[in-house]
């Protein structure tokens, strides 16, 4: 008798880019675990209807990608503290029983704190510039707090919503510690003059070939600026961090752990990212 392989999947709008179907099968194979896992488009106004047919058609998991995080976070009656956190979820976590209410969780802070600490960025007592206030930058604002940073700043092209993010962080016990936060738009930058040590670029211009405008003087040599982005590297920000002298990443190992992270949470193995790094990277400089 054969057993039916457990099915996973990724859904989003647009979704033809995603990498997730290679990284989950590679963890497949390399764990022995029988699945199979694909890149679901939903329409924009009909993530609900997909969800509950890949359900019914005994799908167990689904990543969440843009632009159906919240929508995610609203689908799901049991929630991770990373994804109430966040407010977002990114990782769907389905019983049998297609009726059974959704477990959601968010691994995209765990999945860029993994990639920090595997390229030897530490956090304690730095200055961190986050851009962005949209799912990503919800999914990683607690991570990055709990590090113990000396301060946050959350810049964004609308101010309003990155208001909006660090008023949100502060409701109920988060372990902000002394940690100072503050949000300001992109428009109204700070002009003191102060380098950060690191810059996290969480907003989507890099898909569109933009760069958030900054003044020159927020990096120095030592700043890391570091790009969720992983599609088409170097990215315009990364290009914009280099030609300063500051040291500049993708988000491709983000990718690679917040992968592992969710599908530690789907089978309880947790694969080795190292070989899926090194595909992804070579299929990158290939293209
Ligand atoms: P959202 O759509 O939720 O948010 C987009 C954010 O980008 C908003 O803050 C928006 O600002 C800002 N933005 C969009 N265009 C511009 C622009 N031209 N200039 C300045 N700001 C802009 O997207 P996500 O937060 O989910 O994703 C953001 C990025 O992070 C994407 O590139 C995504 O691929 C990447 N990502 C990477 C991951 C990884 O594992 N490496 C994981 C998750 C995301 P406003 O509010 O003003 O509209």
């Amino acid at each position: 008798m054969s057993i039916r392989p457990k099915k996973y999947g990724v859904i989003g709008n647009p979704i033809g880019h995603s990498r997730s179907p290679l990284i989950h099968q590679t963890f497949a194979l390399q764990t022995g675990i029988s699945l199979t896992y694909s890149a679901i488009l939903a329409p924009l106004e009909g993530f609900t209807a997909t969800v509950n047919r890949f359900r019914t058609e005994g799908g167990l998991g689904l990543n969440v990608t843009v632009p159906f995080k919240h929508e995610a976070f609203a689908y799901c009656t049991d929630r991770s503290e990373r994804a109430l956190q966040a407010g977002a979820v990114n990782t769907l976590i389905f019983s049998e029983d297609p009726q059974a209410p959704a477990r959601g969780d968010n691994t995209d802070g765990v999945g860029l704190m993994r990639d920090l600490t595997y390229h030897g960025i530490e956090l304690t007592g730095k200055r961190i510039l986050l851009l962005g206030a949209g799912g990503a930058a919800r999914g990683v604002l607690g991570p990055l707090v709990a590090a113990h940073p000396a301060s946050i700043l959350v810049a964004n092209r609308n101010g309003e919503t990155a208001g909006q993010l660090i008023r949100d962080f502060g409701v109920g016990a988060k372990p902000q510690g002394t940690v100072s936060l503050s949000a300001c738009a992109l428009a109204d930058f700070p002009l003191d003059g102060v380098a950060f040590d690191l810059i996290i670029n969480a907003t989507s211009a890099s898909l569109s070939g933009e760069c958030p405008a900054l003044p020159n003087t927020v990096l120095q040599g030592h700043t890391i600026a570091y790009d969720m982005a992983y599609g088409s590297v170097p990215t315009v920000f990364m290009d914009w961090a280099s030609a300063k002298g500051a040291r500049a990443l993708d988000g491709l190992g983000m990718l690679v752990e917040q992968a592992a992270e969710s599908f530690y949470l789907w089978h309880g193995v947790y694969p080795q990212t190292e070989q899926v790094r090194a595909r992804l990277r070579a299929e990158l400089h290939s293209s």
